[in-house]
């Protein structure tokens, strides 16, 4: 740290992205792509776009939020694009949580970072034991909300009459649902932005879109919501969704049915995935995400995650109270999954709990 950093952020902590190492080839089952790589009606479209990168890219993006506005069924002066939906989540606690939000304790590890980063106060509110979001804690709570849905990293999915509640009796307050997850088995809110003037969906191309290295997110609100958002935007940086990635964005959307396929089969791998952990011992929430979270008795998450990687298998793991017992594995492949499962049965799961690692563990 240089001497000249201000001060409010000189104690700050960022926000650490799982790794990507480049050290050797891993099977990549720790942040959450796809497996499949971009299909040729996509990345063709930049060919031609490629020529004309000396020039701006248009600011407001209308095409692709025409496009999207057609396919969520919305007007398009309810959509926004952002840089990644990382920038829309940044922009929403810019915008809108002057006065304090609150957010699930074991939730998306950016809430309290993009807190931090802006000033607001927060509160973190504590999952029941099994790890579900008991609505009640935010039901008529009278703070604003921002909520992972599903959650991440448990992939427990809440249904619409959920957000419903919140956002109705919570009518002054923001209401902001993170669907990154949504497309693999959960139901959007999208419709209920029309009834609520306070709720506001947060969509990426990052996971089910296979483009997590386009940087390309979305969120749909009402229009006075995303007029706001769009201020952050044009004060902050008006080009924030570079050339290749809208027409990458709009190409995307002109084949439903290869997305819907590619959503099926990741669901497909999750369900076998499920109970193949399960018949290993291990205990799994009920995710609807693309990845699974689950624990094994004979193992602590962080030994599980490194005798994987010494393997050459990447998964995820915190080293934080309640879920450090527990790994978050990204669904690939049919194949990549078999790997997984072969290599957790080389492992030979037994009392492999170190010594050092229960201590840390009831320290906390
Ligand atoms: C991956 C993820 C995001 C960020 O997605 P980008 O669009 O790549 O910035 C946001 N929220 C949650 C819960 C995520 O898991």
């Amino acid at each position: 740290m240089s001497r000249f950093i201000a001060r409010r952020f000189a104690s700050m902590d960022a926000y650490v992205p799982g790794e990507q190492p480049s050290d050797m080839e891993y099977i990549k089952l720790n942040t959450n792509e796809m497996p499949f790589p971009l299909p040729d009606f996509v990345a063709n479209a930049v060919k031609n776009e490629l020529d004309k990168l000396q020039l701006y890219p248009n600011p407001d993006g209308s095409r692709l939020i025409n496009k999207l506005s057609e396919i969520y069924d919305v007007d398009p002066e309810n959509v926004i694009i952002g840089n990644g939906s990382d920038e829309l989540l940044a922009f929403t606690f810019l915008a809108f949580f002057e006065a304090g939000v609150v957010f699930p304790d074991i939730t998306y590890g950016f809430y309290p970072v993009y807190a931090k980063l802006y000033d607001v106060p927060y509160r973190e509110i504590p999952l029941a034991d099994d790890l579900t979001i008991n609505i009640k804690d935010y039901t008529g709570i009278g703070q604003n909300i921002v909520i992972a849905n599903p959650n991440a990293p448990t992939g427990i999915v809440l249904g619409p009459e959920d957000i419903e509640i919140l956002a109705k009796s919570n009518p002054d307050y923001i209401v902001a649902i993170d669907e990154a997850y949504i497309d693999f088995g959960g139901e959007t809110a999208v419709q209920l932005t029309k009834k609520y003037d306070n709720l506001l969906v947060i969509h990426t191309y990052s996971k089910s879109r296979s483009m997590a290295g386009a940087r390309l997110g979305f969120a749909i609100g009402s229009t006075p919501l995303i007029e706001d958002l769009n201020k952050m935007k044009y004060s902050f940086n008006p080009y924030n969704v570079n050339r290749l990635t809208q027409v990458l964005g709009e190409a995307a959307l002109n084949n439903e049915a290869h997305f819907v396929q590619k959503r099926n089969e990741i669901i497909e791998v999750r369900e076998y995935t499920h109970k193949k952990l399960e018949e290993l011992g291990f205990t799994l929430t009920d995710s609807k995400a693309n990845f699974l979270f689950c624990k094994h008795p004979d193992i602590g998450g962080f030994d599980l995650y490194s005798k994987l990687k010494d393997m050459g298998i990447l998964i995820r793991q915190w080293n934080k109270p309640r879920i450090f017992d527990y790994v978050r594995i990204t669904i690939g492949t049919r194949e990549q999954m078999d790997a997984l499962i072969t290599a957790i049965g080389q492992i030979g799961l037994k009392d492999l709990r170190t010594k050092k690692e229960k201590k840390s563990y009831e320290k906390k």
